[in-house]
């Protein structure tokens, strides 16, 4: 495999890194970092993202893209999460509402939401989790009632991110209870300012708040449906590996584990006992970072059509969410109570939001049995029991 870049993506690079230090884009990031506030509303830093292309590299001109190459994109994501872009909107709402709109929206779907998305003129977040239920999403509870000009939506959404300032919610619905629990889903994509939906934030250890969406008795048309009624547990399947691709995680490691590195004259740290143990950590954190972007280059550097392999995905989400904890820890113990003032409220952000990487976008745990599953599936069958003669 190679993993180095062409002239011309190397060049797409020195490009994107001059549009983020552009005046504007610059000077936006700078506001956001002095604000002082935890969740900063980052919409009209989008905006000048949007309007520089750097939202929707990948997709195609007609949708407000720029019609280059899923490499191209991924450069550019890691180059906004360096210069220190938030990424959650971009995570949500393009690379996985946008996406999935782009693999299996209509192009009417297409033509109304992808421009807007591009241009980061309006935003989306992922409507999945339910307070009873995560992980297996065959069980969801959220009921979609046919009615004659569409669906009426009635449940309650929890946990998800940037809801308070989204346009649309990717949200998955029963739509029947007669078909077993993976026939009877649906996706819809909502108005998240349409009558019924109700927004409460919810405290959280990290920076960004989750929140809770009651959707009571919320109308929508057959045009917000995404793909085809009782398509949702497929199209969740094509959905989920698409925020799986571990890249957010395996820069959140990258730029965590510089911190961790940054103050050589504190070589010993908190419960490290000599050089060549912090020397030891070094090498070992190092490598696994370096491991976590390598997994999620391959993700990008595999997918076919838009789509990405699942086995993957989740091997780059599960270890690259793992590495991005681990040194978080590493980085906050190492300092302890001595982390000069400059580091310190990255290192104080990142110990709070490690807890909650392993758990978004699917658990380790359920990383785990998907890889086992795919590589038990992939073993050689065992030979019929022959009788003894
Ligand atoms: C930072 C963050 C951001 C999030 N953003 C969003 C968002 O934007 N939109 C959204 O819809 N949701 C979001 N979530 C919710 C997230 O998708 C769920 O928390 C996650 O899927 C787990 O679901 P759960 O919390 O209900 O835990 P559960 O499913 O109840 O799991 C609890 C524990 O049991 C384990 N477990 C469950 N089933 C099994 C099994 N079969 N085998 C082994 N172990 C198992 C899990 O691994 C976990 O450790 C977010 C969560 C976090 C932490």
């Amino acid at each position: 495999m190679d993993f180095g870049h062409s002239a011309e993506e190397t060049r797409f690079r020195d490009r994107i890194r001059a549009e983020l230090q552009s005046a504007p884009v610059a000077s936006e990031l700078a506001r956001l970092r002095a604000c002082g506030e935890r969740e900063p509303d980052v919409r009209d830093l989008y905006r000048l993202l949007g309007e520089r292309g750097l939202l929707g590299v990948d997709w195609p001109h007609r949708h407000g893209g720029q019609g280059r190459t899923a490499v191209h994109a991924a450069v550019a994501v890691e180059e906004m999460m360096r210069a220190g872009v938030p990424d959650t909107l971009f995570v949500n709402g393009i690379q996985t509402v946008g996406k999935l709109v782009l693999l299996a929206g209509t192009e009417e779907q297409k033509a109304r939401v992808l421009p807007e998305l591009a241009a980061g003129r309006r935003f989306a977040s992922v409507l999945y989790t339910e307070p009873e239920v995560g992980s297996d999403l065959s069980a969801l509870t959220t009921r979609a009632v046919a009615r004659e000009d569409g669906y009426r939506i009635d449940g309650v959404k929890i946990y998800n991110l940037k809801s308070d300032i989204t346009d649309y919610g990717l949200c998955a619905a029963r739509t029947s209870l007669e078909d077993s629990r993976y026939a009877g889903l649906t996706l819809f994509l909502l108005d998240m300012h349409a009558p019924g939906v109700h927004v409460e934030r919810l405290d959280t250890m990290g920076d960004e708040q989750f929140h809770r969406v009651e959707l009571d008795g919320v109308r929508v048309a057959a045009t917000d449906i995404i793909g085809e009624v009782g398509d949702g547990w497929a199209l969740l399947a094509e959905a989920l590996p698409l925020e799986r691709t571990g890249f957010d995680f395996a820069l959140r490691a990258e730029r965590w584990y510089e911190t961790g590195c940054a103050d050589l004259t504190l070589t010993g740290g908190v419960g490290s006992g000599s050089v060549a143990d912090w020397l030891a950590d070094v090498g070992r954190h190092g490598a696994a970072t370096r491991a976590a972007a390598l997994l999620a280059w391959r993700c990008v550097g595999s997918a076919d059509g838009g789509r990405l392999d699942e086995l993957q995905t989740s091997t780059a989400k599960w270890y690259a969410s793992e590495q991005a904890a681990s040194v978080a820890r590493w980085a906050m113990t190492r300092y302890g109570l001595d982390a000069p003032e400059d580091l310190a409220a990255t290192l104080d952000s990142a110990y709070r939001e490690a807890p909650g990487l392993t758990l978004s976008g699917g658990t380790s745990e359920m990383m785990l049995q998907t890889i086992s599953g795919f590589l038990f599936a992939a073993e050689p069958a065992a030979p019929a029991t022959t009788e003894v003669e």
